[in-house]
C-alpha cells in the first residue's frame, strides 16, 4: 500500500508517492498566484496526475501552511497562500477532483516534524521539538511519542512567542514575536526598510522587485554584507531565546531545526542557534541537543504521506472492524 504526500507551499507544490520505505515517484509545480483556493486545488490535482499511474494508492495527505482544522480537512487561514481569504475545505475539494480518493490535511510544520520524528534527525526520540524557519516560523511538538495538536490545532506556534517585549512588529500584528526577527518575510521587510533609510546592502540589489529568498541571504552573507550579517545575528539570537524558553516549558531534550532558511544557511547556522540557546537555557537541561533537520526539501511531503497513513489507514481499519 502506498500514500501520496503533498507539501503545499507559498511558492511550490511538491508531491511524492511513499510506500513506508521510500519515495517511489515525485512531481512538483508552482503554486498558482491567482484564482484562490480553487486554483490551488486544481494545481494539486494536476501534480498528483503528473506522478503517473500509481498502483495501490490508499489516500493523500496534504501539509498546508496556516491554521488547519485537521478533523474537517479545512485550511482556516493561510496568510502565505495568495487569495486565501476565508476557510476552505481542501480535503473535500481535492478528493472530489481525484475520483473520491480520501484526503487528510494537517499543518505543514506538523507533518515536517512527524517526518523528522519517524525517519529523520529525531528517529528514536520520544520527545522533541521541530522548529522550521522559512517565510514564517513554526514548530511541531512531539511529547511521549505523539505529535501534539492542542484543542484548536495551534500547538507549536513558536513564531508568535515573545522574544522581546514591545519589540519589532510581527506580520500577525503583535510585537516582539520570534517571527518578526527570524522569519524570512520579516527579515526581507527589515532589509528593504533599512535600505530606504540609507543603509547600503546587496540584499536589495540581489532581489530587485522579487522575493528575497533564503539563497539571497546566503549570497549576501558570503559577500560580507553588513545588513545581512546584522539580520542573521538577530535571527540567531531570537531563535536561541525562543528555543530556550520552549524547551524549559516542554522538557524536550532534542530540538530539530529545519526550513528553507536553516537548510540553506546550513550546519553553522544551527550551531550558532545552539550556542545562543545555551546562554539562556534552564541549567537543568544539560542533555539538550539542537541538530539540523535531515530530510531537507522532501520532509514536508514525506510527512504528509505518513500523516495520511496514520489517519486514513486507521479510519479504514475501523471501518473494517465495524
Ligand atoms: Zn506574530
Amino acid at each position: 500500500m502506498s500514500w501520496i504526500g503533498i507539501d503545499l507551499g507559498g511558492t511550490k507544490i511538491y508531491a511524492v508517492v511513499f510506500d513506508g520505505n521510500g519515495v517511489l515517484a515525485e512531481a512538483k509545480s508552482k503554486t498558482p498566484t491567482q484564482g484562490g483556493p480553487l486554483a490551488v486545488v486544481d494545481a494539486m490535482a494536476a501534480v498528483v496526475r503528473a506522478l503517473g499511474p500509481v498502483e495501490d494508492v490508499a489516500g493523500i495527505g496534504v501539509g498546508a501552511p496556516g491554521v488547519i482544522d485537521p478533523v474537517e480537512g479545512t485550511v482556516r487561514q493561510a496568510p502565505n497562500l495568495p487569495g486565501w481569504m476565508e476557510p476552505f475545505g481542501v480535503a473535500e475539494a481535492l478528493s472530489a477532483a481525484l475520483d473520491g480518493l480520501p484526503v487528510a490535511v494537517d499543518n505543514d510544520v506538523n507533518v515536517g516534524t512527524l517526518a523528522e520524528h519517524r525517519l529523520g534527525a529525531g528517529k528514536g526520540a520520544d520527545n522533541l521539538l521541530g522548529v522550521f524557519a522559512g517565510t514564517g516560523i513554526g514548530a511541531g511538538v512531539v511529547l511521549d511519542g505523539v505529535l501534539r495538536h492542542g484543542p484548536t490545532g495551534a500547538a507549536g506556534e513558536i513564531g508568535h512567542m515573545i522574544v522581546r517585549r514591545g519589540g519589532r512588529l510581527c506580520g500577525c500584528g503583535g510585537r516582539g514575536h520570534l517571527e518578526a526577527y527570524a522569519g524570512r518575510a520579516a527579515m526581507e521587510r527589515r532589509a528593504r526598510d533599512l535600505e530606504r533609510k540609507g543603509r547600503d546592502t546587496v540584499l536589495v540589489d540581489l532581489a530587485p522587485g522579487r522575493r528575497m529568498t533564503s539563497g539571497v541571504f546566503v549570497k549576501a552573507l558570503a559577500a560580507g554584507d553588513a545588513v545581512a550579517i546584522e539580520l542573521i545575528d538577530d535571527a540567531v539570537g531570537a531563535l536561541g531565546v525562543a528555543i530556550a524558553s520552549a524547551t524549559s516549558l516542554l522538557d524536550v531534550p532534542l530540538v530539530i531545526v529545519g526550513g528553507g532558511l536553516a537548510d540553506r544557511l546550513g550546519l553553522s547556522f544551527v550551531q550558532r542557534v545552539e550556542q545562543a540557546c545555551r546562554a539562556d537555557v534552564f541549567p537543568r537541561n544539560p542533555e539538550l541537543r539542537i541538530v539540523p533537520a535531515s530530510l531537507g526539501d522532501r520532509g514536508g511531503s514525506i510527512g504528509a504521506a505518513l500523516m495520511a497513513a496514520d489517519r486514513i489507514g486507521v479510519a479504514a481499519e475501523k471501518k473494517v472492524v465495524r
